[in-house]
């Protein structure tokens, strides 16, 4: 179960993308690319699915 609070900033997450296409922040991370440098968003309103570059407080991210 994955719920995201405005108020707390979660380490590992950071605050979640917004859908590129309609704008919702009911987005879920489904996939990586193989180079890490891209994730697989899905929407959750309106079901589409995009490429969110990734490269933005990634230092923190050392455990795969
Ligand atoms: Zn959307």
């Amino acid at each position: 179960m994955v719920h995201y609070d405005p108020n707390t900033r979660n380490a590992a997450q950071g605050a979640p993308p917004l859908c590129p296409k309609c704008g919702s922040h009911k987005t879920e991370i489904v996939g990586r690319s193989n180079d890490l440098k891209s994730v697989t968003l899905r929407c959750n309103a309106c079901g589409e699915r995009s490429q969110m570059p990734v490269g933005k407080d990634s230092d923190q991210e050392t455990a795969a």
